[in-house]
């Protein structure tokens, strides 16, 4: 029997009408307006607008001129939990995931205590049963402790529900360590996914390598710190034929490296966050400490060579590496604040404002890598298709809306693109057949309370 890889709190299954919405599904050739009908959390009909009726007691939803997608689904976040839960927590980093259209998130192990054993695995996936507002998975730390020295039991691990394995936060430096998880991943089957970047290289470096931090005195870190591991770790993948995924690819020579290795047959894949895609290291000139992130903002050719691999696929999907931070920890100087930015409440909007209203991407494509991310994990893509459960989101793309200003549904407010005008408003998420973020929740409580009474 195949374990459980996703684990998130019972909700009641969702019906309801959308009527007139422009439904864009790549992977089901849709493109078009449609109204939709769910039933019992799960796509019931697609037809022309205005061809179907509400079933009785079914809400109807008029979403003409909003847009339908398939729910987004993001393949790296950091929940804090266990024991950093002042930051966020299952409950608090799903609900910003909802609110920002994703429909399923993969954790980070690096935690306190670190996912490295099946207690502390165990745990969490119960803690997700209770709390999680989304299906939330799980990887499993590669080593033990994130120490680097030995590795941690695959095989229980993947048994148990891990989806994958990572050291996030760091790198695996022992090629050797590496080289052996590897070849236990055959036998326990998951992913493992690299946090590229060489300590010696990186050493105490803040800022992005290059004229930016020069001007600004900060120690850099420089491109190779990534593309070198990137290049070291899939030659070690291709000569083991094991797979590995490449977490938040920062750097033109890491694209090139990546792009390199699968021509050459290595079964790597790629992910790419919002941040890389639409700011660069111009950005530290603020030196607000929101723009402090591991692997950093860099230039504009980094920038441009991280959108160029997501159009031609060399990068498959887009990844927030939402990573929460307390207000007391970001308010430090620059030198000093913790590394990373939340995400997933500005993932659609800042790559739509960003790249998809300027013409650089199209809507299509963006919609294609930013629900990918599962896929790599083994996971289902969501799809609006006839059948299939309901995992959706409803969009405006005419609305524009400042970041932050009504607050966040995550725990920490530490978000780069805050304070900023970005258009595109997420108005509906269902997540495995139930509305985990919108208006229709609250027309449906609306509903039963009318019932009841
Ligand atoms: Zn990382
Ligand atoms: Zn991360």
């Amino acid at each position: 029997m195949t374990p459980q890889k996703l684990f998130h709190q019972p909700a009641p299954p969702a019906s309801v009408l959308m009527t007139g919405a422009h439904v864009l599904d790549p992977r089901s050739g849709i493109d078009e307006p449609r109204d939709v009908l769910i039933r019992d959390g799960q796509i019931a009909e697609i037809a022309p607008p205005n061809s179907l009726l509400a079933p009785a007691g079914t809400p109807k939803v008029n979403a003409r001129g909003k847009h339908l997608f398939p729910a987004f689904v993001d393949p790296h976040v950091h929940l804090r939990t266990p024991g950093q839960e002042y930051k966020e927590n299952v409950a608090t980093g799903t609900a910003a995931a909802a609110a920002g259209g994703f429909c399923q998130v993969i954790a980070m192990p690096n935690t306190v205590p670190t996912v490295d054993q099946v207690s502390v695995l165990k745990a969490l996936t119960a803690t997700a049963r209770e709390q999680a507002l989304v299906p939330t998975g799980f990887l499993a730390s590669i080593t033990t402790g994130l120490r680097g020295e030995e590795l941690t039991e695959m095989a229980a691990l993947a048994d148990a529900g891990a989806l994958g394995f990572t050291d996030d936060g760091k790198p695996v430096v022992s090629a050797g360590l590496l080289r052996r998880a590897l070849q236990y991943q055959r036998l326990s089957g998951g992913v493992i996914a690299l946090h590229e970047e060489d300590p010696t290289l990186s050493g105490s470096g803040v800022a992005h390598e290059g004229p930016v931090a020069a001007r600004l005195g900060l120690a850099g870190i420089p491109s190779i710190s990534e593309s070198t591991y990137v290049a070291r770790d899939a030659a070690i993948a291709l000569y083991e034929g094991a797979r590995v995924h490449f977490q938040h690819l920062s750097a033109l020579e890491s694209v090139e490296a990546l792009a390199t290795a699968r021509d050459a047959g290595a079964r790597v894949s790629g992910e790419a966050t919002p941040h890389h895609l639409t700011l660069t290291e111009e950005s530290l000139l603020s030196l607000d400490s929101r723009f402090k992130m591991n692997p950093p903002l860099r230039s504009q050719a980094d920038r441009q060579a991280v959108i160029d691999g997501l159009r031609s696929g060399v990068i498959e999907c887009i990844a927030t590496d939402h990573a929460p931070h307390a207000a007391h920890e970001k308010e430090m100087p620059f030198e000093q604040a913790p590394m990373g930015t939340t995400g997933l409440e500005t993932a659609f909007a800042s790559i739509y404002t960003e790249l998809v209203k300027p013409g650089v991407l199209s809507l299509s494509l963006v919609v294609e890598r930013i629900t990918a991310g599962g896929a790599l994990y083994g996971l289902p893509v969501p799809r609006i298709a006839p059948d299939e459960p309901a995992n959706v989101v409803l969009v405006d793309l005419e609305t524009e809306w400042t970041v932050g200003e009504n607050g966040y549904a995550s725990r920490s407010e530490n978000c780069c693109f805050h304070g900023r005008r970005l258009t595109g408003v997420v108005e509906l998420t269902i997540a495995a057949g139930a509305v985990a973020h919108g208006s229709v929740e609250r027309k449906l409580r609306t509903i039963k309370e009318a019932q009841r009474a």
